[in-house]
């Protein structure tokens, strides 16, 4: 299918599939695929391994900021990086996520992430995922999607991903962190996680992922006036 060139922003609450699904599409399509929430997750691994953010919860944010500059954060073929070290799958781990929310919400970490958001996708025919990215990365973004899903369904999903990377985490403890960095994300003051107005939410509580394209491609054609 012949796409334009457009941004497409993927947003939605936590373990929804965004990233699998905004991933595959960008393969169709021929776009570039930009994962926003592994850049809070490269920031929140930085404050901890430097002291700045602690396992209590307890966050230095005065000298997070003053060291983001010297942070060399940014993407390869094969993930996220931090100067010539790859990150993944540290940012993945259930640390990182106990502590991405709070790190998130602070706002000049927000504008800082941003900023380089915007670098990495000049040149547009993008294809972002996170959780503000209709609202306050890329509001004039060509095409917004709002991922949702049952809270146990996502969890579930979730528990199995980490348990396939050799994890042993307990169902309970995954419900809980997706239940918590939801609740964060969304009563923030600072961009929280919202509906843009224009979003077409895709609910795939039963959906597969072979659906979810093929929903998608059918929205690209309505909207862009495409022929299959
Ligand atoms: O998408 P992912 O679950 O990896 O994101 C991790 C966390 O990063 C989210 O729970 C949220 O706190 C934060 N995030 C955000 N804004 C985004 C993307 C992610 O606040 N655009």
């Amino acid at each position: 299918m012949n796409v334009p060139d457009i941004i497409i922003a993927v947003d939605g609450y936590s373990s929804t599939g965004k990233s699998t699904f905004a991933k595959l599409a960008a393969g169709r399509f021929g776009f570039l695929y930009l994962d926003s929430g592994a850049m809070y997750r490269g920031v929140t691994l930085h404050a901890m391994e430097s002291g700045f953010a602690g396992a209590s919860g307890s966050i230095d944010t005065a000298g997070l900021l003053a060291s983001l500059d010297g942070v060399d954060l940014h993407f390869e073929a094969d993930g996220l990086h931090i100067g010539k070290r790859l990150i993944e799958p540290l940012i993945r781990s259930l640390e990182v996520s106990s502590l991405v929310s709070p790190v998130a919400a602070i706002p000049e970490v927000r504008a800082w992430v941003d900023k380089r958001l915007h670098l990495f996708s000049e040149g547009g025919r993008v294809i972002m995922d996170g959780r503000d990215i209709g609202t306050t990365v890329f509001p004039n973004a060509e095409l917004k999607i709002f991922m949702t899903a049952d809270p146990m369904v996502r969890a579930r999903r979730r528990f199995d991903e980490m348990v396939a990377k050799g994890e042993s985490p307990s169902i309970d403890d995954v419900y809980k962190n997706l239940l918590e960095r939801d609740r964060i994300d969304s009563t923030r003051e600072t961009s929280p996680l919202t509906q843009a107005p224009d979003a077409f939410v895709l609910d795939n509580t039963d959906m597969t992922l072979h659906e979810e394209i093929v929903w998608l491609q059918g929205l690209i054609q309505g909207r862009f006036s495409i022929l299959g």
